[in-house]
């Protein structure tokens, strides 16, 4: 294990912690960063500040996400604005981002991220690659608008693509494509946490009745968009990793399946075969 995976696995073991989540909601109602926190902790809290933190505290208890509450959440140890219109970032999903970043490094590249969300993935590797046209595509005109503003935060330029993908096709043309799409079975839907079923967008997770909808729809299309020997990459269920290779296999060659940091398949990836 290298450094930064064990700060990652420690650090997803911390976010279930009472004493990390209580410090979290008073530094984000008194507006401060965690050393003021730590330096000013005999200083006298605001009037009204008491009472906004046990609201927060309260919604906490209730089941709502700490990154909704919050309204941000960390990715690729940046930040990133959230809602509930667009899921959480998951530290699962930084097997993606690295992966991409690892394979586009030193040319410029078109980049389009599909089903973008919060816009975390695409951005974070526009923003680590430094040479990257980003396109952010997404269904929901919602989550748009708080990608548009993660970009923005980063500094990145982005085009915003508000399109089905189900039923049509992004313009442009692209050298890469990354995706996490919904790839949760309808049927499994109902048994999912309490936390991701009543708070995130199901939108973002019901990937149909086998979980496969999105990957057979991108890879069957994927030539009307990306370039030959464009690189696709997504994300996938730890138990989809045979399923998509073989559904990749068919236009996508170089096709590999990349473990995450518990050792779950976590990427799919490959390059398209000329046509
Ligand atoms: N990994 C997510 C979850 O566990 C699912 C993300 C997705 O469907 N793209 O809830």
């Amino acid at each position: 294990m290298v450094t930064s995976e064990l700060v990652r696995c420690i650090r997803d073991m911390l976010t279930d912690n009472a004493a990390f989540e209580a410090a979290e909601i008073v530094m984000h109602v008194l507006g401060i960063d965690r050393s003021t926190l730590i330096l000013n902790s005999r200083s006298e809290v605001p009037d009204g500040a008491a009472k906004k933190a046990e609201e927060l505290a309260e919604r906490r208890r209730s089941g709502e996400p700490l990154q909704y509450i919050l309204g941000s959440a960390e990715f690729m140890s940046l930040g990133f604005e959230v809602n509930p219109s667009v899921l959480i970032p998951r530290s699962d999903t930084e097997t993606l981002a690295e992966y991409a970043i690892e394979k586009l490094r030193g040319r410029h590249i078109r980049l389009i991220d599909i089903g973008t969300g919060s816009g975390c993935i695409g951005i974070s590797i526009a923003k680590y690659h430094g040479d990257v046209e980003l396109a952010l595509a997404d269904i929901s005109a919602d989550a748009l608008s708080v990608a548009a503003a993660n970009a923005k935060r980063h500094g990145v330029r982005a085009k915003l693509l508000q399109i089905d993908i189900l039923n049509e096709l992004p313009k442009g043309q692209y050298d890469a494509v990354v995706s996490n799409p919904p790839y949760i079975e309808s049927g499994v839907i109902p048994t999912l946490q309490t936390e991701v079923r009543d708070h995130e967008p199901l939108t973002a997770l019901d990937g149909g009745a086998d979980g496969l909808k999105f990957y057979r729809r991108i890879t069957e299309t994927a030539a009307g968009f990306l370039e030959s020997g464009g690189l696709l990459a997504f994300e996938i269920g730890y138990d989809q990793g045979e399923a998509v290779s073989e559904l990749m296999k068919e236009n996508f060659y170089e096709v590999e399946i990349i473990k995450d940091l518990c050792g779950n398949d976590r990427v799919a990836a490959g390059r398209l075969k000329n046509s």
